[in-house]
C-alpha cells in the first residue's frame, strides 16, 4: 500500500497518502545514508526444464533427475494437448489420452499403449500417483498418443510436436551503417541483451529452429558472425560485432534489424530549453562505445506488496512485469538498463536512490500501478521548501533539484508519446520519494487500467504498449539525459 520507510522515521513528518494508490507523499524527511547496498542478485542455479512447442500450446515443464536419467510427468506433458486422465492403482498407472488407453507399471520398461507393447529406455516411475517417463523415450512415445510426429531435441530439451518450428534467415545490408536483418517465418519475442562484442537474443517461448549446424560468418567489418545454440529448453542467437549493437523489431515482429548503435549527437540540438539544463549524457562504458544507462525501478517488492489491485493481484508483481518489458524496450533502443530488482525482493527507498546514484545513471524511472483511474500518471519531484531541512541532510534531500528541469522534459515527452498511443495520461509533481533523492533526471510512471479494466494491468499487450511509448519518449530526449556530479 505504501512506500515503507522503516529506517528514517526520526521525527514525525506530515504526509499524505493517495487513497487509491500507493504513494506516501511527505513534505519533509530525514535520511541517513549510512551504507550503500549495492544490489547483486546471485543467479540461482537454473532448474532443468523441457519446452514443448505445438500448434495448440507452448509450455515448459520441470525435468526430474532420477537414477542419472531425466524424467517428466506424462500427464502434465499431455494435458495441454488434449483430453487426458490418469488413475493410479498400487504399482499400476493407467492413462487415457483422447481415445488412447495406456497402462504402465512402476519400475518396468514395458508398457501397453493402445493394445500394443511399448519399451522405454529406462524404467517407468510412479511418485505420489504421478507417472514419470524418461525423456529419452519421448520421440518414440508421443506419436503413439498424438498420432503426429514429435521431434525432441534431447540435449537441449526442446520438443516440437507436429509443426516444423520457426525458420530464421539472414540478410546483411553492408551499406553504411551495416545492418543485419533476421527474418523469421512467424512473429517472435526474444529477450535481447548486449555485452561487449555481442548482442544476444534468448528465445524462451518461440519454437525457432537452427539455421544450420555452423556459425554464419559475414564479410563485414562491423557485424561479423551469427551463431545459434540451444540449451535447457531455450534457444539463443548471438550476433558478434566489433561495435555495440542495437536491435529493432519490424514487420509485425517477424523481422529484427540489428545495427551498430549510432554515435551520440551533441546535446541541445533541436530543443528550445536552456542548454544549461541539458548536461552531456551520462554514459557507461559498454563495448567500445558509450551508452546511456537507464535505471528502472519496479516499486515495492518482498514483504512490501504495494497496493492490492484485486483480491489476487498485488502491485509489486505488476510493477516487476512492467519493468521487465520496459527494460526490453529500452535495450532494443540502445540503452543499457539496470532493474533495481528482478525478483520479489525488498528494497528500502534509500537503497533504491543510492543504487541509482552510485551507478550514475542517465535516467531513473520508477514504476507503479493502480487499480483506479485510467491510462497513466507521470510524476516528477516537487522539492521541499527551502529551509525545512538542515545541515548535512540538505544535499541529499534536494539531490533532485539540479536535474529537475530535465526531469520535466522527460515527463512531457512521456506524456506526448503515451497520448500518441492513446493512453489518457497526466503529468504532475509530488514531493515523493525516492525521486527527490536521486541526482539524475527522474520520473515515476503509475500505470492505471485501460478500456478493458483491471485485466489490462496484467495484459502483456497493454503493458507492452505503455512500455514502448515510454521508451520512445526516453529516446526522444536521449541527448538531454545526464547525471549530476
Ligand atoms: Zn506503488
Amino acid at each position: 500500500m505504501r512506500w515503507s520507510n522503516k529506517n528514517s522515521a526520526q521525527y514525525p513528518v506530515p504526509s499524505f497518502q493517495r487513497k487509491a494508490g500507493c504513494w506516501v507523499l511527505s513534505t519533509g524527511y530525514w535520511v541517513l545514508l549510512a551504507t550503500v547496498t549495492l544490489l547483486s542478485a546471485a543467479p540461482a542455479a537454473e532448474e532443468k526444464h523441457i519446452s514443448v512447442y505445438s500448434p495448440v500450446a507452448i509450455y515448459t515443464l520441470p525435468v526430474l533427475d532420477r537414477s542419472g536419467r531425466e524424467y517428466v510427468g506424462l500427464l502434465e506433458l499431455l494435458e495441454p494437448l488434449g483430453r487426458v486422465s490418469s488413475q493410479s492403482e498400487g504399482q499400476r498407472w493407467k492413462l487415457r489420452y483422447n481415445a488412447v488407453d495406456a497402462e504402465f507399471v512402476a519400475g518396468k520398461t514395458r508398457a501397453k499403449i493402445h493394445g500394443r507393447n511399448f519399451d522405454f529406455a529406462a524404467p517407468f516411475l510412479i511418485e505420489n500417483s504421478r507417472g514419470l517417463v524418461p525423456l529419452a523415450s519421448l520421440n518414440a512415445l508421443l506419436p503413439r498418443f498424438l498420432g503426429t510426429s514429435a521431434n525432441f531435441h534431447e540435449s537441449a530439451r526442446r520438443l516440437f510436436v507436429g509443426d516444423g518450428g520457426i525458420q530464421i534467415s539472414f540478410q546483411l545490408d553492408a551499406s553504411n551503417p551495416s545492418r543485419l536483418a533476421l527474418n523469421f517465418s512467424a512473429p517472435v519475442n526474444p529477450t535481447i541483451s548486449t555485452e561487449p562484442g555481442k548482442l544476444r537474443m534468448a528465445f524462451k517461448r518461440d519454437p525457432v529452429v537452427s539455421p544450420g549446424s555452423q556459425p554464419i560468418s559475414f564479410a563485414n567489418k562491423v557485424i561479423t558472425q551469427a551463431s545459434y545454440s540451444e540449451d535447457n529448453g531455450d534457444a539463443e542467437l548471438d550476433i558478434a560485432a566489433n561495435e555495440p549493437l542495437m536491435a529493432n523489431f519490424s514487420n509485425d515482429r517477424r523481422t529484427i534489424v540489428v545495427s551498430a548503435v549510432p554515435p551520440a549527437t551533441p546535446p541541445g540540438i533541436g530543443g528550445t530549453q536552456n542548454p544549461a539544463a541539458a548536461p552531456p549524457a551520462a554514459t557507461i562504458a559498454s563495448g567500445n562505445s558509450h551508452r546511456v544507462l537507464a535505471v528502472v525501478d519496479p516499486a515495492h517488492g518482498g514483504d512490501e506488496r504495494g497496493a492490492a489491485l484485486t483480491d489476487q493481484l498485488v502491485e509489486k508483481d505488476v510493477t516487476l512485469g512492467f519493468a521487465r518489458l520496459l527494460r526490453h524496450e529500452l535495450e532494443t533502443r540502445g540503452f543499457a538498463v539496470t532493474l533495481l530488482r528482478d525478483g520479489d525482493t525488498s528494497l528500502t527507498l534509500d537503497q533504491r536512490a543510492a543504487a541509482a546514484n552510485v551507478a550514475r545513471a542517465g535516467i531513473y524511472i520508477s514504476l507503479h500501478a493502480v487499480s483506479q483511474g485510467s491510462g497513466a500518471r507521470v510524476y516528477t519531484a516537487l522539492l521541499p521548501v527551502e529551509g525545512t531541512n538542515k545541515g548535512a541532510f540538505h544535499a541529499w534531500n534536494a539531490a533532485q533539484a539540479p536535474a529537475l528541469p530535465v526531469s520535466r522534459i522527460v515527463s512531457a515527452a512521456i506524456v506526448a508519446e503515451m497520448q500518441k498511443s492513446e493512453f489518457p495520461v497526466h503529468a504532475s509533481s509530488a514531493s515523493l520519494r525516492p525521486l527527490n533523492d536521486v541526482f539524475m533526471p527522474a520520473v515515476a510512471v503509475e500505470l492505471a487500467p485501460g478500456e478493458d479494466g483491471i485485466a489490462d494491468l496484467t495484459s502483456a499487450n497493454y503493458q507492452q504498449r505503455a512500455a514502448s511509448a515510454i521508451a520512445d519518449a526516453i529516446v526522444s530526449v536521449r541527448d538531454r539525459l545526464g547525471a549530476q556530479q
